[in-house]
């Protein structure tokens, strides 16, 4: 028996930083949404224990893979409830399209979509909120693949409130050739606002880019670019180069590296998708047509 999977890759809106915990993580303030750019996830219920392949060369195989350790832990909650294990061998192969390293979430994603399957697998043991819990303990964007709706993050990412009525915008992504390094990123990140209260940077911030409804394109923003731009500096070189070919703005998505321009007809989309494919049409940068998910 096999499931398969679409596991769908997030943009961030907007992104800010408003806080650091003393266990080192960052709080966050960002409206996030899934995009119409995909892995594919397939799980094979053979064999014995869990193995996982990618076809991507930048993304390991085996223990170190997220869905591996997804399974692992959704193996051993199962195990601590029921007192058995769920099965006997999981197969996860994925096939990756979402860049790898480029704050689209990836890695996130198939996790979620790795706990979501077996807890299907396994008639609906875990309640959706159960399973967010253990998607927190895999990384920050987890639960919010698992929640499935575009919302605004507080916390580390974890506290979700449903954003009603984005409008179905169409996006050109661009993947510069960059990986870039999560922590990394936010390490580099000139941290003024530690002695502010999070409930108080929260609520100015709610005022300021006005919490729900309103339009969208103008909260677009990213603390992180500017540390991301500083490490990566072809980040900041493709973001000036795509802002002058498609005159308007462009953000980056998460920490990096992928950069983002939003249009709200499918037809200025494509044009500008066709402008970019084809200037940079050799190269290590690659273009993407997509839009936010539904
Ligand atoms: P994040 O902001 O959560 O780091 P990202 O979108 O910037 O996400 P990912 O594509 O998730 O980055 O990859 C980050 C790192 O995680 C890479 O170094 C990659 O090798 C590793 N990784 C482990 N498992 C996966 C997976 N299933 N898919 C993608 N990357 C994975």
């Amino acid at each position: 028996m096999s499931l398969t999977r679409v596991s769908f890759a997030k943009v961030n809106l907007f992104l800010y930083v408003t806080g650091k915990r003393n266990d080192g993580y960052h709080e966050l303030y960002s409206l996030m949404a899934q995009i119409n750019l995909w892995d594919e996830v397939e799980l094979s219920f053979e064999g014995s224990g869990i193995r996982v392949a990618c076809d991507h060369p930048d993304v390991p195989g085996g223990e170190t893979n997220l869905a591996y350790r997804a399974a692992e832990l959704f193996c051993n909650a199962y195990g601590e409830k029921k007192g058995a294990l769920p099965l006997d061998g999981v197969f996860i192969q994925i096939k990756k399209q979402i860049p790898v390293g480029g704050g689209l979430g990836g890695g996130s994603s198939n996790a979620a979509s790795v706990l979501m399957a077996l807890n299907e697998y396994c008639s609906g043991i875990f309640s959706q909120d159960e399973l967010m819990a253990l998607g927190l303990r895999l990384g920050a964007d987890v639960p919010f693949f698992i929640f499935g709706m575009p919302a605004l993050a507080t916390g580390v990412g974890e506290t979700l409130e449903k954003y009603d009525d984005l409008p179905k915008f169409h996006l050109v992504l661009c993947d510069p050739g960059v990986s870039a390094s999560t922590s990394d990123v936010f390490k580099n990140l000139k941290f003024r606002l530690t002695s502010r209260r999070n409930y108080n940077m929260n609520t100015r911030l709610n005022a300021l880019v006005g919490g729900q409804g309103g339009d969208s394109r103008e909260k677009l923003h990213n603390d992180l670019e500017v540390s991301a731009c500083s490490l990566y500096p072809k980040i900041a070189s493709v973001k000036e180069e795509m802002e002058f070919l498609l005159e308007r703005n462009v953000y980056m998505s998460g920490s990096g590296s992928t950069l983002f321009a939003l249009f709200t007809g499918p037809e200025d989309a494509r044009k500008a998708y066709g402008l970019l494919a084809k200037k940079w049409s050799k190269g290590s940068k690659k273009i993407f047509l997509t839009s936010l998910k539904r």
